[in-house]
């Protein structure tokens, strides 16, 4: 099993190269984090991110930048069709990391499609294409990767289907595509122990070829709740058995797999997940 890893912090003062670092303590061959913190968009200038010092440590282990994952801050809301200045802030901030995915060399950005509201669901999933084409441009070497949603409140993006009409909006496919998260979809009904069935959905109503970043989590719900409550590996409704024949699934060899689980004891669990992927066998974790 390769590019497995998990979202790592990212601050003052070592920024980059410190993620790089806390990646590789985990035994990590992937990662995935946020440019700031999630829940706003202040962000530092490109020039302190330590960049070429993270990617030259991150390189000499003989990993690719590919494999570093972009999360976009979740302030970031298309979907709202109530407040167009939500939308037009959202476009900006989405623009913005762009610009900051590719001074890091990353090509993956999370993006969370949003929340309609009470709004139409199929004019926000409209709205999500559009403002999506409003910012993206043809050499931007980068692809938007839609997370599938767990349908809490008004979360959309919740169905491959939604996802769908989305991408199906999209101009630029080639720089579009799907971050699956396993407690999402599970939260949103589908049924991860015939991993293969849901494959075979996503290749039909998506394309497998869209598929770009796979979120590991187990989930603190019963299937169908749609909550969205991420739980350690091997701590939840999914279990360890299901998430490990879906992290050595051959179809995802290719593609960065990363952990959302929670903190333990205020301490990152990331190092001893990742062991008991690695060893296919599940074993407490000591924190
Ligand atoms: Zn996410």
């Amino acid at each position: 099993m390769r590019k497995i890893g998990s979202h790592v912090s990212m601050s003052s003062p070592d920024y980059i190269a410190g993620s790089v670092k806390e990646a590789l303590a985990y035994g990590a061959d992937a990662l995935m984090l946020y440019t700031g913190a999630p829940q706003n968009s202040f962000r530092a200038p490109i020039s302190q991110l330590r960049i070429e010092e993270g990617l030259t440590i991150w390189k000499e282990h003989d990993y690719d930048p590919v494999d570093i994952i972009i999360h976009c801050p979740y302030i970031i809301n298309l979907a709202n069709t109530l407040k167009p200045e939500t939308y037009e802030m959202g476009k900006e901030v989405l623009r913005k990391e762009i610009d900051r995915t590719m001074a890091i060399q990353a090509r993956y950005m999370v993006l969370h499609p949003g929340s309609a509201l009470t709004g139409d669901v199929t004019e926000s999933l409209l709205q999500v294409a559009r403002g999506i084409n409003e910012v993206l441009r043809e050499d931007d070497n980068v692809v938007i990767a839609l997370e599938t949603m767990a349908g809490k409140g008004s979360e959309v993006g919740k169905t491959f289907e939604e996802i769908r009409l989305i991408i199906d909006n999209v101009i630029y496919k080639d720089k579009i595509g799907v971050c699956l998260d396993t407690c999402h979809i599970h939260d949103a009904g589908y049924d991860l122990s015939d991993f293969d069935g849901v494959l075979r959905q996503f290749d039909e109503i998506i394309g497998l070829e869209k598929l770009c970043v796979v979120h590991v989590n187990d989930s603190k719900n019963v299937r169908g709740a749609h909550k969205d409550r991420h739980a350690n590996i091997g701590y939840g409704e999914i279990g360890f058995d299901i998430l490990n024949t879906i992290v050595h699934h051959p179809a995802l060899d290719s593609i960065a797999k990363i952990l959302e689980t929670p903190y333990i004891n205020k301490q990152a669990p990331y190092g001893y997940e990742i062991e008991n992927f690695r060893n296919e066998q599940f074993r407490e974790i000591p924190l």
